[in-house]
């Protein structure tokens, strides 16, 4: 193989590489996931069960810690709720625990929460103002992307905790939590720099901070989309004292 041939298939690999880590195993071409329907709170129904009912976070946790509704629960260490303030005004959705979060039973407490804890203190917070959670509640064997189902089964628990503490802002971490919940196959880029709503909350989508670990040139976008955040916010704050 000639030495251009073997550089043009290494750059090829990387761009394949990024594509996926952005996108999945979807290529997109140009004008492809445009379709942007209403957001997945207005097509999650709520199951025929108790918890439904819960008054609060606490609540709620009693009533859904033992979860078996899919087969995630019967190969976790630990249910991972969420943790943080239960009035937060921001909330951060990730896409399921890791095997840290497994372990401890804590969202985003490996490396990648390590560097969103970073992140939270960059935009002048602390971790335990905020409040983090994820898509699923229970690890995906070998880190894989949750499935549909899974999600399906398991996001009435995020929406009823949106309910509950219905935060000014939700900040998706990556693709996936973000596709989710505006229910879109839009890519990462095209959903980053603008804003969502859901369920009343402004929702901004950035990248996932184990992307940023693997790919520490996008820290600056995300950096971009924190000050899109901050700036709303500080908007926010405004507001409500006028
Ligand atoms: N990645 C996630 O999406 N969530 C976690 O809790 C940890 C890693």
């Amino acid at each position: 193989m000639s030495k251009e041939l073997s550089i043009f298939l290494d750059q090829a690999r990387a761009y394949l590489m990024q594509q996926q880590d952005l996108f999945g195993n979807t290529i997109y071409t140009e004008g492809a996931g445009k379709k942007t329907a209403g957001s997945r709170a207005d097509t999650i129904a709520y199951p025929d069960e108790p918890w439904v009912s819960a008054a609060s976070l606490p609540d709620l946790y009693d009533q859904i810690h033992e979860c078996l509704k899919c087969p995630l629960g019967q190969t976790r260490t630990r249910f991972v709720f969420g943790t943080g303030n239960l009035r937060a005004d921001v909330m951060f959705i990730g896409e399921a625990p890791g095997a840290d979060e497994d372990a401890q039973g804590e969202p985003f407490v490996g490396k990648a929460g390590q560097l969103l804890n970073k992140i939270i203190e960059a935009i002048g917070m602390k971790r335990e103002e905020v409040y983090i959670c994820n898509i699923l509640k229970c690890r995906p064997p070998n880190n894989r992307d949750p499935e549909t189902s899974e999600m399906e089964t398991c996001s009435p628990y995020l929406l009823k905790q949106i309910e509950l503490i219905r935060p000014k802002f939700i900040i998706c971490l990556g693709r996936i939590s973000a596709q989710w919940l505006l229910q879109t196959n839009e890519s990462l880029t095209a959903l980053r720099s603008r804003t969502h709503t859901f369920k009343g909350s402004t929702l901004i989508v950035t990248y996932h901070p184990a992307a940023l670990l693997r790919n520490p040139g996008w820290k600056r976008p995300a950096w971009e989309d924190m000050k899109l955040f901050m700036g709303l916010y500080e908007q926010s704050k405004q507001e409500k004292l006028t």
